[in-house]
Order: C-alpha cells, then sequence, then structure tokens
C-alpha cells in the first residue's frame, strides 16, 4: 500500500499555482536552506508530520472536488517521495484535476519521465547560480537544479521559477540575468512566470534571522530583466 509522510494539506490554495488548488506539503528535504521558515520540514523523521495512505491523500482531494482546479505537492521536497506521487497524479488525473510540482530542483527529473507524463507544469526554485552561494545557501552545489530547469523548459513543464531575494548578498542583477540568459531561448515557445520573492524572517531558525529583505529599487530592476528577457508573468512578494 502506497505511503507517504505528509506534514500538512491546505484544502485550499490560491498561492500554490494556477486557479484554487489542494497544496500537500511532503515532509522531508535534502536542502538545508539558512532562509527557511519551514524548518520543521526538512527532517524525515518528524513527529509532527503523519503517514498518510494514497486513499486518504485522495479522500481529502475528493472533499475538496467543487472548489478546486487541480493539486500542487510541495514540500520539503515532495519528489523524495516519488513513489507515491506517481499513483496519486494518475488518480487525480482521473478526477480530472491538473498536477503541480513544487520543487527545489535538487533531485534530477531525468529518471522521473512517467511522473512528468502526468505532470502539468512545475514550479522550480533557482535559489542562486554561483556554486559557492548555491552551496553555503543550501548546502549542495546548483548543477542539477541548473540542468532540470533546461530540461523542464525544453520539455514544456517549466511553468515557474521562483528566487528568493536577500538584501547585500543575493540581490545583484547576475542571478535573473543569468537565469534569464538561460531560459530565453525557450520563452518563445513556451510561457514561462519567474516569481521573486522578499526573504521573509517569520519561522527562519534563530541562527538565520538576521537577512534582510532587499530594497523595493533592487527588487523592480530585478523584475525589469526578467520581464525583458521575455517571462510570461513577473511577480514580487
Ligand atoms: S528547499 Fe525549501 S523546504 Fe527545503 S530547506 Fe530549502 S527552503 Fe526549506
Amino acid at each position: 500500500m502506497a505511503e507517504a509522510l505528509i506534514q500538512k494539506i491546505i484544502d485550499s490554495s490560491v498561492v500554490d499555482g494556477p486557479g484554487n488548488r489542494t497544496a500537500i506539503f511532503f515532509q522531508g528535504c535534502n536542502f538545508n536552506c539558512t532562509y527557511c521558515h519551514n524548518p520543521e520540514t526538512i527532517s524525515l523523521t518528524s513527529e509532527t508530520a503523519i503517514l498518510m495512505t494514497l486513499e486518504e491523500v485522495l479522500e481529502r482531494i475528493k472533499g475538496n472536488l467543487p472548489f478546486i482546479q487541480g493539486i500542487t505537492v510541495s514540500g520539503g521536497e515532495c519528489t523524495l517521495q516519488r513513489d507515491f506521487l506517481l499513483p496519486l497524479f494518475k488518480e487525480t488525473k482521473k478526477l480530472g484535476l491538473s498536477n503541480f510540482i513544487d520543487s527545489n530542483g535538487g533531485i534530477s527529473f531525468e529518471g522521473m519521465a512517467e511522473l512528468l507524463a502526468y505532470t502539468d507544469g512545475v514550479m522550480l526554485d533557482i535559489k542562486a547560480v554561483d556554486p559557492s552561494a548555491h552551496l553555503s545557501l543550501t548546502g549542495h552545489p546548483p548543477d542539477v537544479v541548473l540542468d532540470n530547469a533546461l530540461g523542464l523548459a525544453a520539455g514544456g513543464k517549466l511553468y515557474e521559477i521562483r528566487t528568493v531575494v536577500i538584501r547585500d548578498v543575493l540581490d545583484n542583477p547576475g542571478i535573473v540575468e543569468a537565469v534569464s540568459r538561460m531560459l530565453k531561448p525557450y520563452l518563445k515557445d513556451h510561457e514561462i512566470r519567474y516569481k521573486l520573492i522578499r526573504v521573509r524572517s517569520h519561522g527562519v531558525r534563530p541562527a538565520y534571522q538576521n537577512l534582510l529583505p532587499p530594497r523595493e529599487k533592487e527588487m523592480e530592476k530585478l523584475k525589469a530583466i526578467a520581464v525583458k528577457a521575455g517571462f510570461l508573468e513577473v511577480t514580487i512578494i
């Protein structure tokens, strides 16, 4: 019987992909980001998470059917539990729902072709492009993330890029310029959104609470770069 460790389910969310969606937050993450505002989702053995069967998750989703267009699986890093995602996505497709994945991109999608066939779109974090910045932020180099961005864009599955911006640490134009250069060739064939997120201290572990949100003019500069490159919808949150 398929089971997954789930941190929480939000029955109706308008910020986790297109339309109104049930968002399922899977427990466990392969990254350890300094600015993580859900650090309780990182451990693979959290006492606050619940082991749920496929049937239990589907029952919860079915209760929301009159109100939602689809589901979004998030985390933590939901693809750590990809053996659960495939049967889940097969069942939600039968219900007429769309399936979106919210991922940190740290696990290669190359081996997940069948899962992607049942996936309508991926929202992918690109936290940094510079190898040392990505390493110090997440504990991992960015190579797999960047390969995933290119592979998903080429396959028409990249719905949205997300970058968290931190004042004086990650607010230089370099990252958005690099992402724009990398994805520009795909933007004429596929619409891709770009979400620029101001870092927030709420929920962040005490040791990292000194991270400051960026200045407004820096955010606007980054937005202008992404708009110029041709991203469909560039939002600042
Ligand atoms: S990828 Fe997301 S959930 Fe995982 S540590 Fe980073 S911010 Fe937290």
